[in-house]
């Protein structure tokens, strides 16, 4: 299930834990020195696909022994096709993706790394079928990572949150998720972000709940900020997409307050700047449910999502996932 394998450690130049079984635990060490990943991505051979002005070099590692190629290219173009959906083009110029064949039927763990090029090693069974590539968010959530400037340490909830949030949306407006499907896990997952009594702000936080759902509330919220303090003339969509182009994506490193200034910039707001410094600082605890009732989405006793086209941002609502 979607929300359980939300739980598989997604790592930002950090080290990923490996809870596989051995074989997969002893293929991912020869590439888990990320010196030796931008090392296999210069000197292996590659598949290169161009898209607009950039282009995306898949490398097999050491021929990735048992994968379907071309099963693999068509996933990749399509985690692609959804990166350009939302950001509007291929969000960094030159990204590398290493894929570490191993045991399973699913896409494993994958991290992302910007300072020596945009490139992530991502790890895939050789047992996983289309259904599970089409399934998969994991490439989707990591090629987001690439788009926006890296930050610091303290900021990881801002990059996790943002990858988190923006994953799904990009997916439905290709088609590959339904709006329900988006909406029901943000009602589901969203609650796992709310701060406990004796939390602080989110800077720092290391709590997974905070890093991912935490984070992804605040960009739903900011998502809402810039909607309601521009009359719905700029979306958060147009704020990531002039910080994309600013920043060239993940190879640049920005402080957040940068972050946040230029995309205001962009929506002609100051919305982000003020809901990233409460955040930052201090516990904020939104009601979640209020939220999604504005927005116009809820589920039902059946657990089955249902909209409310009368509600205040039921347009907002709409506007996220169409193109
Ligand atoms: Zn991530």
């Amino acid at each position: 299930m979607r929300l359980d394998r939300r739980a598989v450690v997604l790592g930002l130049g950090g080290a990923a834990v490996d809870a596989a079984p051995l074989g997969v635990a002893l293929a991912a060490l020869a590439y888990d020195n990320p010196e030796d990943m931008y090392g296999a991505l210069r000197q292996q051979p590659a598949e290169v696909l161009a898209l607009g002005e950039s282009r995306i070099r898949v490398v097999f590692a050491d021929g990735a022994p048992g994968l379907d190629r071309a099963r693999v290219l068509r996933w990749v173009q399509t985690a692609a096709a959804a990166l350009t959906a939302y950001f509007g083009h291929y969000p960094v110029s030159d990204y590398g993706l290493l894929v570490i064949a191993g045991p399973g039927d699913r896409v494993g763990h994958a991290t992302t790394f910007g300072y020596a090029g945009s490139a992530t090693r991502i790890h895939v069974g050789v047992d996983a079928d289309e259904a599970a590539f089409h399934r998969d968010w994991v490439l989707v959530h990591e090629m987001v990572h690439t788009a926006l400037p890296d930050l610091p340490r303290r900021a990881l909830w801002l990059q996790e949150g943002n990858a988190t949030y923006v994953e799904p949306v990009a997916r439905a407006m290709i088609g590959q998720l339904t709006p329900d499907e988006l909406w029901r896990e943000s009602i589901l997952g969203m609650p796992r972000g709310v701060p406990g009594a004796d939390e602080g702000g989110m800077d720092g936080t290391q709590a997974w709940g905070r890093l991912y759902w935490g984070g992804a509330i605040f960009w739903l919220m900011a998502e809402v900020a810039i909607y309601r303090d521009t009359s719905g003339r700029s979306s958060l969509r147009d704020a990531l997409r002039r910080i994309n182009r600013e920043s060239g994506g993940n190879r640049a490193d920005w402080p957040p307050e940068r972050l946040m200034a230029v995309g205001d910039a962009a929506a002609g707001t100051t919305s982000l700047q003020h809901l990233y410094a409460a955040f930052a600082e201090r516990r904020v605890a939104p009601d979640l449910g209020d939220l999604f009732r504005q927005l116009g989405v809820g589920l039902n006793a059946g657990g089955q999502v249902v909209f409310d086209d009368k509600a205040p941002l039921a347009a907002l609502r709409r506007s996220i996932t169409s193109r």
